[in-house]
């Protein structure tokens, strides 16, 4: 029933040169969503706009929803647009509007008419009387409301007349790929796949890292690794994911260091490997879902004592967010019900019944030098011997 969407999207940053690289963006993210959507499409830009023109038969429904993926986009209106041929076919196309788009005619409005183009003879107050008469007249259930309309008629006057009165909330945030590129430490959690959607949410390009421990940690929490990382790239694009084997240097910490210090240890050297994928990707930080007092291993002081081993800024965008508040952003797109598979990861095989909580960052280091004699030779080979899986969005 409509044949073009008009997509709304934040003005922030887009002044100068930046809005070109933000449309630019923008257009080649939409185009990318569409690739799988039935439909032929046309995505273009109009005077600071973009339109997404669809050619013959296309899924509505799908084509939302693809829409409705693309980081940037803040309402994605279905639009009628129309040639200029006079007021009174303009009346007819928005009478037949809202006959296709309101069942129930039953409703206050009001019209909000702009005139973009000086030339068109109304201007858009005349605009807003007359086409309301009109709508009045023939839908006689209706009413104004020029305060707290429940529909908002709107009129634009381009170079081709658009109208609408549906805005369906987009997902917000900046482009992809216009903020650089981070590192997500990617478990089967529920919190990591969702730290790493809100950071792309603001543009930045996702890699990502699993540690996996065979045989501790079985062939399956690591597909569910993959299933996560394809999930999240529904919205961020293919995922390049490193699968590091890290049971050697879990083993070798097991055997040398105090056991309630093995988690916080095993973060620090999870952290370092982490970033050095990072730096070869010339990532400029790297993501975890870590939020202040989930567990033992994220008070403040055993955050403390993991970040100790960064160089690059660590994202944590969940650390001020209740486990409910992250459930529901994992419910949202679509992470949940594969987060709590019960495969184990290498974190729970390993973990002691008395985990230190306060970790004193000297204690640690003095555990570590434990490890002097083996932990470089087994983190160049835990390097060596990465695997790279590359991510595809699940269909
Ligand atoms: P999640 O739900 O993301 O697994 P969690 O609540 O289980 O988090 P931890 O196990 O303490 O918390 O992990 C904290 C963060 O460390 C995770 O969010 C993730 O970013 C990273 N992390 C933990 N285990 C792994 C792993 N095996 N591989 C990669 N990153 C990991
Ligand atoms: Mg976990």
């Amino acid at each position: 029933m409509y044949s073009a969407f008009l997509i709304k999207y934040a003005e922030i940053a887009t002044k100068g040169k930046n809005r070109y690289l933000f449309e630019d963006a923008l257009v080649h993210n939409i185009n990318f969503q569409l690739k799988n959507v039935d439909g032929k499409f046309n995505v273009r830009k109009e005077q600071g706009r973009i339109y997404v023109e669809t050619d013959g038969e296309y899924d509505y429904e799908e084509t939302v929803a693809a829409l409705k993926r693309v980081f940037g986009i803040v309402g994605i209106c279905p639009v009628v647009l129309v040639e200029d041929q006079g007021f009174e076919q303009l009346a007819k196309d928005v009478i037949a509007h809202i006959e296709e788009a309101y069942k129930d005619k039953n409703f206050t409005f009001k019209v909000d008419a702009r005139r973009a183009r000086k030339n068109y003879p109304m201007n858009s107050m005349e605009i807003n009387a007359a086409i309301g008469e009109r709508v009045l007249e023939a839908f006689p259930e209706t009413r104004v409301d020029v305060h707290n309309p429940q529909v908002l008629l709107r009129i634009e006057v381009r170079p081709k007349i658009n109208i609408y009165s549906v805005e369906i909330p987009g997902p917000g945030g900046m482009p992809l790929g216009t903020a650089g590129k981070a590192m997500l430490l990617l478990s089967g959690g529920i919190d990591s796949p969702v730290a790493g959607y809100m950071i792309a949410k603001r543009g930045v390009t996702i890699e990502a890292t699993y540690f996996h421990a065979p045989p501790y940690t079985s062939e399956r929490a690591k597909q569910k690794v993959v299933d996560l990382a394809k999930k999240v790239a529904r919205y961020t694009g293919p995922i390049k994911l490193n699968v590091v084997n890290f049971t050697d240097i879990q083993l070798y910490i097991y055997e040398k260091c105090p056991h309630e210090e093995l988690t916080i240890i095993m973060r620090r050297y999870m952290m370092k490997i982490a970033e050095h994928f990072a730096q070869e990707s010339k990532c400029l930080g790297l993501i975890t879902g870590e939020s202040i007092g989930q567990v033992a291993s994220q008070t403040m002081q055993s955050l403390a004592a993991t970040n100790e081993v960064c160089t690059m800024p660590v994202y944590r965008p969940l650390i001020a967010l209740d486990k409910q508040d992250i459930v529901e952003i994992s419910e949202k797109i679509d992470t949940y019900e594969t987060s709590i598979l019960p495969f184990e990861d290498c974190c729970t095989i390993f973990v002691a019944k008395h985990p230190v909580t306060k970790p004193n960052l000297n204690v640690i280091k003095k555990s570590e030098e434990k490890l002097t004699e083996r932990i470089d030779e087994l983190m160049k080979t835990a390097i060596e011997t990465v695997e790279v899986i590359n991510c595809e969005p699940e269909e």
